[in-house]
């Protein structure tokens, strides 16, 4: 299965955070993919620290909910302290955007990812390594998705 992770954080050495969480999760499988950094605006909450994200795809043997509790384990090794509130500051924040193109609705799991077609942070970097892959619940291309997005916060190119 080829999986498809973003990786963000707003706190402490966001860069080397995320190098760092990319090469805990190749514990999954092999990286096939791989997008620039970006520096991106909070979505959702008001903070002046931006965040940094990147966008990742993985060859698995595992269950989309073992690539779930593994991205879990990163997230609490690399310092994540869970504050109950959604939409919030954190050192890394690992998500599931798709699993090959598989819709996958339980408890714990929503695959695609239910926001995703909303936010230029996810659909910019995604845009870089995959335009032409069709969305298995609204069957548009990302390229589709990211022309067709209102959000107007920043998500820029870093490194
Ligand atoms: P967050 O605080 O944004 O990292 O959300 C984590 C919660 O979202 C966990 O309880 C997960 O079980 C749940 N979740 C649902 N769908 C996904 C997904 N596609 N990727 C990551 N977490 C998910």
């Amino acid at each position: 299965m080829l999986v498809t992770l973003i990786f963000g954080g707003n706190q402490g050495d966001r860069k080397a955070l995320i190098g760092e969480a990319i090469t805990e999760m190749s514990s999954i499988g092999k990286i096939e993919r791989c997008s620039s950094l970006y520096e991106t605006a909070p979505w959702g909450f008001e903070s002046s620290d931006s965040f940094y994200n990147q966008i990742v795809t993985y060859e698995t043997n595992l269950h989309p909910e073992e690539v779930l509790d593994k991205c879990q384990a990163t997230e609490q090794k690399l310092g994540r302290v869970r504050s109950g509130t959604q939409f919030c500051s954190r050192t890394m924040d690992i998500d599931i955007l798709f699993c090959d193109s598989q819709i996958i609705n339980t408890p714990r799991l929503t695959v695609p990812h239910p926001r995703l077609a909303q936010r230029n942070f996810v659909l910019a970097p995604l845009n870089e390594i995959m335009p032409a892959f069709i969305h298995p619940v609204s069957h548009k291309t990302i390229a589709t998705l990211l022309s067709e997005c209102t959000d107007t916060l920043k998500a820029e190119k870093k490194f």
